[in-house]
């Protein structure tokens, strides 16, 4: 029987899932699946660590399945089906630890009502992490649960860059810049470590540029600056998020052209971005294949935005000596990245075309000012090496 940690990522319409089995060095990846269609038509498929399809299975008229009931289902299939596992505890990604969680905790009823009373920072994203703890709590009591922050990396910054410049008084009351992937950006500063360590100990901008996207800046592996602020919406254009905006916009679409605060969220978190200035997609690949002269507009605005972002955080750190790419388009798309690399050639950053191409694990050329890398980033890595480091008895660790 080998010991395995399960981490586990709910968000309103998906749980993201891996299983890692306990090896001499560490956790070592064993499965990993997505449950999605939440609410509407949920399907499962897991795979185990070769790839190989373990379970794709679609509910008919599963609509009116809750989050409890699937993962009750999940729970079910787990159990039969991965004979030879003892779950030893569940790691969760948590999107907001507020300004008391700094480190990964283990979870109690008096941290879940802390992080209920988080719930209105993050109305979107919290209360699905919280009701997927409450299920496993519901079918296995006493299996230990860890709840990992999205926020918790970014909280050495300096206060300055947490301050929104507003009344003092909205500060206080938790109204600040938290800056979120914070397990993608914890995950890179330690492999960063053992791959480049003194890059690592440098001043580092990472790119993580998936479907989310924001960017890090660190020094000596710490947060110094990100692009996100008090929620996800804030910084890069994403797939189907505005990013930052002149919040004189919002007052204008709603005193001026009749919007609803829902119709509003909409907007800005579903309908803006790649989708909405291309009117192709939110997704970059389709985006590259399309014909329609707007798809290119999206993309030209996405890595103009993104080039201008990393240019403010190279301020915040003084210059920088690194570049780091990540999540879908960071480790996937060589003609974004070279996008972004070209507009930021005035740090003295030159791109290899045949490594960048490849993907090659570092991509600027050999005389180039600063190196660019890209490393694959996993957040539930992260959140199974935090699990572990919560869980003494296990003898695991960070
Ligand atoms: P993520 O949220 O990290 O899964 O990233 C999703 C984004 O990555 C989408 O915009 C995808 O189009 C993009 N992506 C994933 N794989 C590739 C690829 N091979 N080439 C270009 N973009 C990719």
């Amino acid at each position: 029987m080998s010991r395995a940690i399960v981490s586990l990522n709910a968000g309103s319409s998906s749980i993201k899932f891996a299983l890692f089995t306990l090896g001499p060095d560490g956790p070592e990846h064993a499965a990993a699946g997505k449950l999605e269609g939440i609410g509407t038509a949920p399907h499962l498929v897991a795979r185990d660590a070769d790839g190989a399809v373990l379970i794709d299975r679609n509910w008919e008229s599963g609509a009116g399945l809750t989050h409890e009931a699937l993962l009750r289902e999940l729970f079910d299939w787990a159990t039969q089906h991965l004979p030879g596992h003892e779950i030893i505890a569940i790691g969760h990604r948590v999107v907001h630890g507020g300004l008391a969680f700094a480190r990964p905790l283990l979870v109690d009823d008096a941290l879940l009502a802390a992080l209920d009373a988080l719930s209105p920072l993050a109305p979107l994203h919290q209360p699905h992490n919280l009701e997927a703890i409450r299920a496993i709590r519901a079918l296995a009591p006493a299996l230990p649960q860890v709840a990992c922050f999205d926020t918790a990396f970014h909280h050495g910054r300096t206060e300055t860059a947490t301050r929104f410049a507003l009344p003092r008084a909205l500060h206080d009351k938790g109204i600040r810049r938290y800056g979120f992937h914070g397990l993608s950006y914890e995950y890179i500063a330690r492999t960063l470590r053992e791959i480049d360590p003194e890059l690592a100990r440098g001043r580092v901008i990472v790119a993580h540029l998936g479907n989310g996207a924001s960017l890090c800046a660190m020094h000596d592996g710490k947060s110094v600056d990100t692009t996100m602020g008090f929620t996800a919406l804030d910084g890069l254009m994403m797939g189907t998020r505005c990013g930052d905006i002149d919040p004189g916009v919002i007052l204008h679409l709603q005193t001026q052209l009749g919007m609803s605060v829902t119709e509003v969220e909409t907007l800005l978190y579903q309908q803006s971005g790649l989708l909405g200035v291309s009117g192709v997609s939110s997704d970059m690949r389709a985006l590259h294949q399309s014909p329609d002269p707007h798809a290119g507009e999206a993309i030209d605005l996405f890595t103009w935005r993104a080039a201008r972002e990393a240019g403010a955080l190279v301020s915040s750190l003084g210059g920088v000596d690194g570049i780091v790419f990540a999540a879908g388009i960071g480790e996937n798309d060589p003609v974004i990245r070279a996008s972004i690399c070209e507009r930021l050639a005035w740090t003295g950053l030159t791109v290899d075309r045949d490594f960048n191409a490849r993907n090659a694990p570092v991509i600027s050329q050999a005389d180039s000012r600063i190196i660019a890398r890209i490393i694959p980033t996993d957040e539930e890595r992260m959140i199974a090496f935090h699990t572990l480091g919560v869980l003494p008895a296990t003898g695991g660790g960070q």
